[in-house]
């Protein structure tokens, strides 16, 4: 089942400085002058979250992070915590993305802990999940993913509001998107692993589809079977891009 309220997140990525808030303001603008259907955030770096957090404030647009520290506190030089998000302003925090799982080499149950905490924190997660080319060409997509799904969703998710994002590793940065029959047959077979994981907050927690979502393929993929929305990273980067994205969703 697909929920009523599409879903569309900009994830910036390690790009923006100051003056990239006004790619931030300009989006909040227009959806203040042209509401949206869609629920509509953005995941800045760590350092604009308090500055984003203060321009947006009131706006139809909520503010994430794009990773915490499974920890409250504690000696971890250079890391933030769930808590430490909450506090600068964030609602939302993007977990498991792929950038993350092969870069910090971050494992599902990693990838768990830091969704209990980001729930501890009052933080709603994004939890990203996809097979690599490699896994896609050995016919191990819906295996993968669906193992992703048992080993990153904790129990506790149970009943809180959370989103879940299919990212096909090959297709984020890349231009290149699966077919929409691809991207159906991933959604479903993730909203079955959902279900199966927690029941009925498995069915009804957005899927949302990310990699090379673009003004110009927004529509027909928002549109597909149990997409519930979209991560946006190169594209979230100017508001008249991420916009076009959200208003592809009404
Ligand atoms: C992402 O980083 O989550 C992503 C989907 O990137 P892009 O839209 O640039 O492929």
């Amino acid at each position: 089942m697909t929920v009523a309220r599409p879903m569309i997140v900009g994830n910036w990525k390690m790009f923006g400085l100051g003056p990239s808030l006004e790619e931030a303001c300009k989006t909040a603008e227009a959806l203040a002058t042209t509401p949206s259907r869609a629920r509509v955030g953005l995941c800045p770096p760590a350092t604009l979250i308090e500055r984003m957090a203060g321009v947006l404030a009131g706006s139809a647009v909520s503010v994430g992070g794009q990773d915490c520290r499974a920890e409250a506190e504690g000696a971890f030089t250079g890391d933030v915590s769930a808590q430490m998000l909450a506090d600068a302003g964030a609602e939302l925090v993007i977990l498991g993305h792929s950038e993350r799982r092969s870069g910090y080499g971050e494992s599902d149950a990693l990838v768990a802990a830091k969704t209990e905490a980001a729930l501890r924190a009052g933080l709603e997660p994004i939890i990203c999940v996809g097979e690599t080319q490699a896994e896609r060409q050995a016919g191990r997509t819906l295996d993968v993913i669906r193992g992703q799904v048992m080993g990153s969703l904790p129990d506790v998710l149970k009943g809180l509001r959370f989103a879940l994002a299919y990212e096909p590793v090959w297709a984020i940065g890349t231009g290149l998107t699966p077919t929409l029959q691809q991207i159906e047959e991933a959604h479903l077979a993730l909203r079955q692993a959902m279900a199966a994981r927690l029941g009925a907050s498995g069915e009804v927690a957005p899927i949302l589809y990310g990699g090379s979502v673009k003004p110009g393929n927004a529509r027909d993929i928002l549109h597909a079977r149990e997409v519930g929305g979209a991560l946006v990273g190169g594209a979230s980067l100017k508001a008249d891009d991420f916009l076009a994205i959200v208003r592809a969703a009404d």
